[in-house]
């Protein structure tokens, strides 16, 4: 049969198959200028000058990245069709047609998914507290582990296992993906549950919990395996359900066994996990930008979360695997509850004397710093002492407040001078040289239990050295509650401790009152 096909159709037919060749490498353009911005946002936020920068890039790459995608995908759902007639029927020809029906459902798909998604960020990021940054990134992480899974499944039910080499690659992506997401999605929610304290903080020890952990392992793999070796969507369903329900069990259970204190570090492994998800569901969909994303996401926050070990002085490989290993205080419940006598109070008025009276002066700020908004009366209570030529100086702890930087945010939103913000390490050694600290809403970082009770759920944490200053006073709304890792803390019973017990922001509005 002979196709009769006018000349002008061939030539339109040729000009949008140039069009999606262009499409092609066009994102292929973008993605590389998209991971070039986000490898950028990283080295400009891995300092505070280039933060600023590094955001905006980070900006820019995603904005880069989402076009580009959005802008493909509606050009390769426009489908050429060259309609010939055959010559024997004497008709004559006639051309070229796009069927555009695939265009505008992925169009209105696209911003059906767009709209419901920016409305629930704008809507969150516009109420969410500052002190509620981390159960929200918890939350975020659990979005990228249920996003993987889906991708897996999906890609699964459109293309199961068949014979070949580089199909049985495709089918292990696919469980992978669905193994770390799904790790990622509950373990995420649980995080998510801990820091909002809607469960306990308290780390979960079943007996042999190693054992279990080492056996989920082993099942999912050995599930990964049996799945890759199936051929149809029937028969791959029931290895790949086993897995996903397996994975989503272990996910959960490697972070109810982490205690208070060292859920920073998990949050950060969970940003790590939620960037391998990424990585994988980017195997599973031959998107080489999720891919090299997921990469920098998991590798950072590995590498975050190494650091935050080893800040905390805890076993990286323990926290990583849920505890695996650790049978020492950071994974028990330890710590009973002591008596360490009584403790005394001192008045805004006599607080403010004693500032007067001092030399050098050190703030030590925490979580309860950022409950109560303090730091706008604390800039200006330290820009008082420092007019009065008062020596005044930020040690910041770590892990102080409730996600990396807190503190170091609040104080630049305060206009705190970079210059007199110190770390811990920094500072640590010259406490003995101070008059007065002011513990201003911090509690498990200026814990001395951390380094004289070894039983302690927080015993070899750093903890900053505020006791050996001359005269301590510990902000704090009242004796009943204990700081985020649960534990009471010694300090409070100290001779040269006081405490002023009430909101933090109105006891230091009392104090410059007071001076
Ligand atoms: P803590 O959570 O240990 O203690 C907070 C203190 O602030 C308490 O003594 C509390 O007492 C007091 N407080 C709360 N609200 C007010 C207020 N309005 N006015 C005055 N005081 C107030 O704080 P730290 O910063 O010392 O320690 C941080 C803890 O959080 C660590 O255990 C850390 O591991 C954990 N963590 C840190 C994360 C991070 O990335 N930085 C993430 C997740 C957890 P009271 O209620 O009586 O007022």
């Amino acid at each position: 049969m002979e196709l009769l096909i006018d000349q002008s159709a061939v030539a339109q037919y040729e000009q949008h198959l140039a069009i999606l060749q262009g499409a092609a490498s066009f994102q292929s353009l973008a993605y590389i200028a998209a991971a070039l911005l986000f490898i950028l946002a990283l080295a400009g936020l891995s300092k505070q000058k280039g933060a600023r920068n590094g955001n905006f890039a980070g900006i820019a790459g995603m904005a880069i990245a989402l076009i580009a995608t959005i802008a493909i995908v509606m050009v390769t759902s426009m489908e050429p069709e060259l309609v010939g007639i055959d010559a024997a029927s004497g008709g004559s020809a006639s051309g070229f047609a796009i069927t555009s029906t695939g265009l505008w459902i992925a169009f209105l798909l696209i911003v059906v998914a767009l709209a419901i998604g920016a409305a629930i960020g704008i809507f969150k990021a516009k109420h969410v507290k500052m002190t509620e940054m981390p159960e929200l990134v918890a939350m975020l992480h659990s979005f990228v582990g249920a996003a993987a899974v889906l991708v897996g499944f999906c890609s699964f039910l459109t293309d199961p296992g068949a014979e070949g080499v580089e199909n049985a690659w495709h089918i292990g992506e696919v469980g992978l993906a669905v193994f770390i997401g799904a790790v990622t999605l509950t373990g995420s929610v649980v995080a998510y549950l801990k820091l909002s304290a809607k469960i306990s903080g308290r780390p979960l020890t079943l007996p042999g919990r190693n054992a279990i952990n080492a056996a989920m392992v082993i099942v999912s793999i050995a599930l990964i395996a049996w799945l890759i070796n199936t051929r149809s969507v029937d028969a791959g369903l029931l290895p790949l359900c086993l897995l996903t329900v397996v994975s989503l069990v272990l996910g959960a259970h490697l972070v109810l066994a982490i205690g208070g204190g060292d859920m920073p570090v998990v949050v950060s492994m969970l940003n790590s996990y939620s960037g391998w998800a990424a990585a994988m569901a980017g195997f599973t969909l031959g998107n080489d930008l999720l891919i090299i994303t997921g990469a920098l996401v998991g590798s950072s926050g590995a590498y975050l979360s190494y650091i935050m070990c080893q800040g905390m002085n805890r076993s990286f490989v323990s926290v990583i695997l849920g505890g695996f290993g650790g049978e020492g205080p950071a994974t028990s419940g330890g710590g009973e509850e002591r008596d360490y006598g009584d403790y005394t109070e001192a008045t805004a008025e006599e607080v403010a004397q004693m500032l007067k009276d001092a030399k050098r002066v050190v703030i030590a700020p925490g979580y309860g710093m950022a409950v109560a908004q303090a730091q706008f009366p604390v800039a200006d209570l330290t820009r008082r002492l420092m007019d009065a030529g008062v020596d005044v100086r930020f040690g910041i702890h770590p892990v102080a407040g409730r996600m990396p930087g807190h503190m170091n945010v609040l104080l630049a939103e305060a206009k705190v001078p970079y210059d007199n913000v110190f770390e811990m390490d920094e500072i640590n050694d010259d406490f003995g040289d101070v008059d007065v600290v002011l513990v201003i809403g911090a509690n498990d970082t200026v814990n001395p239990a951390a380094e004289t009770e070894p039983d302690s759920p927080i015993a070899g944490m750093p903890v900053m050295h505020v006791w050996e200053a001359g005269k301590v006073i510990v902000f704090k709304r009242g004796m009943g509650n204990a700081g985020y890792a649960g534990v009471q803390n010694p300090l409070f019973f100290n001779e040269n401790t006081d405490m002023l017990l009430g909101d933090a922001k109105a006891s230091t509005d009392a104090i410059l009152s007071a001076l």
